[in-house]
């Protein structure tokens, strides 16, 4: 199975469509505490032996964080320290992207991320949620747009007591739906961090584009933080065009982005297809 070492004390590998981090097994069992139970004995000031907090615990709680966002496996290798910008916008992105990621608090402005097929968007996002979930320990949650409205369509759906999610792969269900009963919906507007990848992608309903405004509306009132990736062009002066990003979400949606999103643009190259930098 394929694994990388994200810290010297976690390991990354996949499981079926995610990634998900474990303890680097020279870290398991821990080898500073006790049985790993998570405590060391150590002595106070007055020589008297005390229990504190390992830092095993610290960890768990980062792996434990991570492993509930929905990272999809291809981004197993995001960091930003490994992104190669292709132009300016790059360069000035990748730099915004990592003082986001270390000065984020669960109240931060969010980003939308902008720009053509392949400019290596979702790359960065995924690079800032390894370090806010994974270095930081925060409650972050990553949901590609077109599988978020057929969960959602699923949930609207299903009767009170039959939670049902036809139309999504078990994977995403399970990823969505830890351990309590909260629905969909709800584990969406607590998390710290929402990311929608590729919004605006594919045909939309009506009733799509009310329930993404009321996840939007409800995050905006908890101060939540969003982030946006998307291939539709979000700036002003182009508003009209069938490929704004206002055409695609609704103007109410799109207005609501605005408030609560800081744009970065990555007019980029093709970051799949791109020539091997010299
Ligand atoms: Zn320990």
């Amino acid at each position: 199975m394929r694994s990388q070492r994200a810290t010297e004390y976690i390991d990354l590998y996949i499981e079926g469509e995610f990634v998900q981090a474990r303890r680097h097994p020279s870290q398991s069992p821990c080898p500073k505490c006790v049985r790993d139970l998570g405590f060391v004995t150590t002595t106070n000031d007055q020589g008297r032996p005390i229990s504190k907090r390992c830092r095993c615990k610290g960890i768990d709680h980062r792996i434990k964080a991570f492993n509930q966002v929905g990272v999809p496996a291809r981004y197993i290798d995001a960091e930003l320290s490994s992104y190669k910008p292709r132009d300016l916008t790059g360069v000035e992105a990748v730099e915004r992207a990592n003082e986001f990621a270390w000065s984020f608090t669960p109240q931060s402005r969010g980003l939308l991320i902008y720009g053509g097929y392949g400019t290596g968007k979702t790359y960065i996002a995924a690079s800032i949620i390894r370090v806010i979930s994974l270095l930081r320990g925060y409650n972050v949650k990553f949901v590609e747009f077109s599988h978020l409205l057929s969960a959602l369509q699923a949930e609207f759906n299903q009767s009170d007591r039959k939670r049902s999610y036809r139309g999504t792969s078990p994977s995403f269900k399970r990823s969505m739906t830890t351990a309590s009963h909260v629905g969909l919906m709800q584990t969406l507007i607590n998390a710290e961090c929402l990311v929608i990848d590729e919004l605006g992608e594919g045909r939309q309903s009506e009733w799509a584009k009310s329930v993404l405004e009321e996840l939007i509306t409800k995050r905006y009132n908890a101060s939540g933080t969003t982030i946006i990736t998307t291939n539709y062009d979000p700036r002003r002066n182009h508003i009209g065009d069938p490929e704004h990003l206002e055409s695609r979400v609704g103007a109410r949606l799109y207005s609501r982005l605005q408030q609560m999103c800081d744009p970065i643009p990555l007019f980029g190259i093709d970051y799949r297809e791109g020539t091997e930098q010299p």
